[in-house]
């Protein structure tokens, strides 16, 4: 297939050819018709895909030239480099066409952006911070968006723009479409996306760029959390076969604690990388595994994303994603250059269903390990893992028929104050004796009689 085989225009054709691209990628591809026919959209795939295209192409195509001032398609990234990135790529494919774009974003002068911005514009790409203060300042209208577009959702939600994205939400018309593209696919992810899609088309790349032949996959079927730990000490204590491992974990909470238990064992060997951490932080875990000064790191998925590094001996994956496409992200880490790479898999009994489903995905069985007897069983659980108890006796919850007493704390003297209504009208009362009210003509007869 061919751009020429979609339905674009000769403008954008035109344009395409400028830059020397002649095929559309696989996301571009999928998402075309998708994104055109005015659903809402949401796209699993990775920077370097082609995705800035894949939504922006059928976006230009529908888009109609237009002299009105208020923008139509509002573009969020998260990052200001994003945005510049972002309008960059816009601007290349809207050479032959009429379309005013512009970007902002948060650090700048915000006066210079209110006058851009008031010259009229089609696409406006921000980051959500500084969308907002120019929409509550009333520089800019949303009235008009009848596009939304997120992009990098899982990178936006990491860096805490959850409530930032719900106040723009609230802002926008109701009747629009939303696309979003993310590289991977996090429970905060899925959290937004029913909050605010209706019925989304997904379009997503399965594959992950590394051909599988080059990495032997395996699995281990395990108890528990502290289980896979015990494992993982027993495998990684074999330093020969385990080069350079990068163990994936699904959150925070479980990197910390995987990386907590490893002092014991690994505590020179190891760096961790999550979001909590300092930039700073990161950067130099990142470099002692890449030099090969630390032979292990744990990461999560969106914070190992920037990562390129070379010669992974393991990717483990101590949690089974719930998405296949994040472990098809995760294990084309290893077995690149036409290296060999190796993947672990360790499943607990709930999380059989996802290896089924990511088995779906490869089309091919991942290779079944026996566990090894010298590891033992953990019979520790995680808070996460600890049964749900069910309350029998809960002494907050009261039986509706049962007498009620005075409350265990006494009220303070401020809080029991009885509302008396306005002050004014208190002291009113004071002084008359009861309230007076203008005209009441009796009342004040009275008192001059008296
Ligand atoms: P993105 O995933 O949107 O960050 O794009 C990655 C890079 O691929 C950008 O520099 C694009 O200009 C380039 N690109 C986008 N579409 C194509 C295509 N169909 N063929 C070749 N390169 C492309």
């Amino acid at each position: 297939m061919t751009f020429r085989d979609l339905n674009l225009s000769t403008q954008l054709l035109n344009a395409l050819d400028d830059l020397g691209y002649e095929i559309p990628t696989p996301i571009q591809e999928q998402s075309f018709s998708v994104v055109m026919s005015g659903k809402d959209v949401v796209g699993i795939a990775q920077t370097g895909t082609g995705k800035t295209y894949a939504y922006m192409l059928p976006i230009l195509r529908m888009l109609r030239y237009s002299v009105q001032q208020n923008p139509r398609v509002l573009v969020l990234v998260p990052t200001r480099e994003l945005v510049v990135q972002v309008v960059d790529e816009i601007e290349k494919l809207s050479t032959y066409i009429n379309v005013r774009i512009t970007g902002v974003y948060g650090g700048t002068n915000i006066n210079t952006q209110k006058q851009t911005v008031a010259q009229g514009l089609d696409i406006i790409v921000a980051t959500p911070g500084r969308l907002y203060d120019l929409a509550v300042s009333r520089a800019l209208q949303l009235k008009s968006i009848q596009k939304l577009v997120i992009d990098e959702v899982d990178v936006m939600m990491d860096l805490g723009f959850l409530h930032q994205l719900m106040n723009i939400f609230d802002i926008l018309p109701q009747q629009r479409q939303n696309i979003m593209f993310s590289a991977t696919m996090t429970e905060e992810v899925e959290d937004i996306i029913s909050e605010i899609f209706v019925n989304p088309k997904k379009v997503s790349i399965a594959k992950s760029g590394t051909p599988l032949e080059n990495i032997k996959q395996g699995l281990y079927s395990t108890a528990n959390f502290y289980t896979k730990v015990n494992l993982l000490e027993h495998l990684l204590a074999n330093e020969e076969e385990f080069q350079k491992v990068l163990l994936f974990v699904a959150n925070k909470r479980m990197a910390d604690r995987l990386f907590e238990r490893f002092e014991r064992t690994f505590s020179e060997q190891c760096a961790v990388i999550h979001s909590n951490k300092t930039q700073n932080y990161r950067l130099r875990s990142i470099e002692q595994f890449e030099s090969g000064e630390q032979r292990i790191l744990i990461a999560t998925d969106v914070m190992a994303r920037g990562l390129d590094i070379d010669d992974i001996s393991h990717v483990i994956n101590v949690d089974t994603p719930t998405y296949p496409e994040n472990y098809m992200h995760r294990i084309g880490r290893t077995g690149r250059a036409q290296k060999q790479g190796v993947s672990l898999i360790l499943v607990t009994e709930q999380e059989e269903e996802s290896v089924e489903n990511i088995e779906a995905l490869m089309e091919m069985k991942i290779e079944r390990f026996d566990f090894p007897d010298r590891v033992e069983i953990s019979t520790e659980l995680t808070p996460e893992e600890q049964p749900k108890i069910k309350e029998i006796y809960n002494p907050t919850k009261r039986p509706k028929d049962e007498e009620t007493g005075a409350a265990f704390h006494e009220k303070k003297e401020k809080n029991r104050k009885v509302n008396l209504g306005g002050k004014y009208k208190r002291e009113i009362k004071k002084k008359y004796k009861k309230p007076k009210t203008r005209g009441d003509k009796n009342y004040n007869k009275k008192r001059k009689r008296k």
